[in-house]
């Protein structure tokens, strides 16, 4: 399995103009095997999601809906295409009967062009539950928990035979049910992706915006014996050069640790980040 990693924004795409490192586009990661394809959150780098021929079947898991973790789904191939399965997962949506009523509300004159009802894509929808796990294929399953963000978010651990990737995103710390539930995600794996869009510092202002510290994310990764611990949601205006200066003082207080930079792919057989 590799796991690609598309765009590591938060929020919004980025806002500073110097950032060749860390890219510009908000949360997708792709992950693919010989026999799956599966994506994490539809934010804009899904539009460079690849669709090699013969897929015939994808599998979309939101963490949750906010506008930077959905944006990007008009903009992939297969949103269009009739002959791909294309399943979409999501937690429940308070207030909305389901998950294709709420793409039918998002994707529509005046916030997008052309409905949602119109797009050729062959979507099928699940709601994902706390708790849940989700057989992917004889030897891959997904488990899904909640995480502590506004209007809830939902947390994925994807286990195949070479090894268990978890992606964290958006999630705030210090709710006792939202860190039990990091760390349940967390267990055994090789590589993590979390939301660490704070430091302690700025966090003291955004308290309750539903986002974690670095240094929360070291503790949790340091607490659950994970692998290698990728962060990632990073500020929006923040430059490479301030990413960078993040991640050396990360690196210094955890070998395991580091920035998520767009583009970067990790092979889950190797346990290793490799040339894309
Ligand atoms: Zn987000
Ligand atoms: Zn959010």
């Amino acid at each position: 399995m590799r796991i690609k990693f598309l765009g590591v924004r938060g929020s919004t795409p980025a806002l500073s103009p110097q950032t060749p490192l860390f890219g510009t586009h908000t949360a997708s990661i792709c992950c693919t095997s010989n026999d799956l394809h599966l994506l994490f959150d539809a934010g804009s780098g899904i539009g460079k999601a690849p669709l090699p021929e013969g897929v015939n079947e994808i599998h979309l898991f939101f963490s949750h809906l906010h506008l930077d973790h959905v944006t990007g789904l008009p903009f992939y191939k297969a949103s269009w295409n009739p002959k791909i399965t294309f399943n979409l997962w999501a937690p429940k949506v308070e207030g909305s009967s389901s998950l294709k009523e709420t793409f039918e509300t998002l994707f529509a004159p005046p916030f997008f062009p052309i409905p949602f009802e119109k797009w050729s894509g062959n979507f099928k929808f699940h709601e994902v539950h706390n708790g849940e796990k989700i057989p992917l294929s004889s030897e891959v399953s997904l488990l899904a928990h909640t995480l502590n963000h506004p209007g809830g978010a939902m947390g994925y651990q994807l286990t195949t035979p070479e090894g268990r990737f978890a992606y964290i995103s958006d999630t705030e710390h210090g709710n006792p049910e939202g860190d039990a539930n990091i760390l349940k995600l967390m267990y055994d794996a090789d590589l993590v992706a979390m939301d660490a869009m704070y430091d302690r510092d700025s966090y003291a202002g955004h308290k309750g915006w539903g986002h974690a510290t670095w240094e929360a994310a070291l503790q949790f990764g340091k607490t659950a014996g994970v692998k290698t611990l990728g962060l990632i949601h990073h500020e929006p205006h923040f430059s490479d050069k301030d990413l960078l200066m993040r991640d050396e003082k990360i690196k210094d207080l955890a070998a395991s640790a580091l920035l998520i930079r767009e583009g970067m792919l990790y092979d889950l057989a190797t346990k290793n980040f490799v040339q894309p």
